[in-house]
């Protein structure tokens, strides 16, 4: 027997508090054959699997989703869908990462999966896998038979979360399991990535507790979704979701899981030394370590940040002024669309800009500063760059919104070596892996942003209460949903 199974999805994590709009340039879109090469492990199911790709939209993190982008998108990604049902359809992997925000929608996926299972009726199997980060509104829920999320943060397991989704799917079709049932519990509480690492307890204990649940044998998959912090609606906080063929096992299980996440909720912390941003900033220049890193967290694209925020910028520069800056910094990255148009378009030594703060200018908006211009280069992601200088202040200007993660990215603006510099700034939270390598004094400013640290301060309209850390004192309501779904 061959089993049809379409494959597709839409992945973005979207921050309702940025005016930053994602669109047609943000994403990028695989169809057709690309999509089978992205999923390498379906190469072993070629005997008794046909693949049918739709569509599949990947961005950076960043704004909320334009209608009008999304749209176009969800069309192609139905019309592909109907057809397929049309000729014949077992399954579908519905590849997302669960945190994506459109204008005007409160639960964009959750919208999107009542659609799919419209459209493919019930005897079909929708497997959808996800990120941690993302959200399972109970729309979501109820349309999916099979949700597993990344059991790893920072996320080295994306691939095996899509073929164990993939493979659980297959393992229902070729009819392993009598009956199937799965179980969702909502777990009252938010918290960002920079407090639940798996790397750390409670994380690590946490997701480890997941190993031992899928020993037992009648049990499917278990998952635990952290949710995503920076959007204001009812579906962001935590889950947690176990499938098995055995109704009590899964039930019990599932009331262990929930218990021990909403039992480890005080002990979730940052994960490396905060600050606000004063203190951050005086204490890399006294510092003695070389280089020490600053993570501007309020601005990290890598969780939906705009990427162009000024703030430690311009403390920076009143330090410079101040004549109390010996010390060489970098800035990685400020995005600047116009700026980089205007040194490209001049191609002078010497530039005026009005830099960054334009995506959000609450924040202050640009810094003015006559920049030198060091090094011109290109990167597929960034689009256009400059290195520029201003006194002992070195800045990396990108077109498009990146994120200076990787030595490589470094080696490819001009720098050599991470010790040229005393301080170097970047946009994101904890480390990522070849900076923490390089890193001898580390410390996350709590900055203002699109994706603030400091959530209790933010201002929410919609998200459910009680909420931790928001209310503290409360009972939880951790009632179990099961439902038979095959
Ligand atoms: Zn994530």
């Amino acid at each position: 027997m061959i089993y049809k199974i379409a494959v597709g999805g839409i992945h973005i994590e979207s921050s309702t508090f940025t005016p930053y709009i994602s669109g047609d340039k943000d994403f990028m879109i695989r169809r057709g054959q690309e999509i089978i090469d992205s999923h390498p492990y379906m190469e072993k199911f070629k005997d008794k699997v046909e693949i049918i790709p739709l569509v599949h939209a990947r961005a950076l993190p960043g704004g909320v989703v334009s209608e009008d982008f999304y749209d176009k998108w969800e069309t192609e990604f139905l019309d592909k869908l109907s057809k397929a049902k049309s000729e014949g359809l077992d399954g579908v992997l519905f590849d997302i990462h669960g945190a994506m925000s459109v204008q005007n929608k409160m639960d964009a996926e959750g919208e999107l999966a009542v659609k799919i299972r419209q459209i493919v009726g019930d005897e079909v199997i929708i497997s959808t896998t996800m990120d941690l980060h993302g959200n399972i509104s109970d729309d979501l829920f109820s349309s999916s038979n099979l949700l597993t999320c990344y059991r790893t943060a920072p996320h080295v397991d994306q691939l095996i979360t899509r073929e164990r989704a993939f493979n659980n799917m297959i393992d229902i079709l070729e009819g392993r399991f009598m009956e199937v049932y799965k179980a969702k519990v909502d777990i009252p509480i938010l918290l960002p990535g920079e407090k639940t690492s798996t790397e750390v307890e409670p994380g690590k204990s946490l997701y480890n507790m997941l190993d031992d649940i899928c020993e037992e044998e009648s049990i499917i998959d278990a998952a635990i979704w952290m949710g995503f912090p920076w959007a204001d609606q009812p579906r962001c906080h935590g889950s947690v979701v176990v499938t098995g063929s055995d109704e009590k096992v899964v039930n019990e299980k599932i009331e262990i899981l929930s218990k021990a996440f909403w039992d480890y909720k005080d002990s979730f912390e940052f994960i490396g030394p905060t600050d606000n941003m004063k203190n951050s900033i005086e204490e890399a220049i006294k510092s003695s370590k070389k280089p020490f890193f600053i993570s501007d967290t309020g601005d990290n694209p890598g969780a939906g940040g705009a990427g162009d925020m000024v703030i430690i910028l311009r403390e920076l520069l009143r330090y410079q002024e101040s004549g109390m800056l010996n010390k060489k910094i970098l800035v990685a990255s400020i995005k600047d669309h116009e700026s980089i148009e205007l040194i490209y378009d001049t191609n002078d030594k010497s530039v005026e800009l009005k830099l960054g703060g334009k995506i959000d200018p609450t924040f202050g908006g640009p810094v003015n500063i006559i920049v030198n211009v060091e090094n011109y280069f290109e990167d597929i992601m960034a689009g256009r760059c400059a290195l520029v200088s201003y006194g002992n202040i070195w800045i990396i200007i990108t077109e498009n919104r990146y994120q200076y993660g990787s030595k490589e990215a470094f080696v490819k603006a001009g720098i050599k070596k991470f010790s040229d510099f005393d301080i170097i700034v970047v946009k994101m939270g904890y480390l990522e892996p070849d900076l923490s390598k390089a890193s001898k004094g580390w410390v996350m400013a709590l900055t203002p942003g699109a994706v603030n640290q400091d959530l209790v301060n933010m201002k929410f309209n919609h998200r459910i209460k009680p909420l931790f850390p928001f209310e503290k004192d409360f009972e939880p309501n951790l009632d179990v949903m099961i439902e038979k779904t095959f």
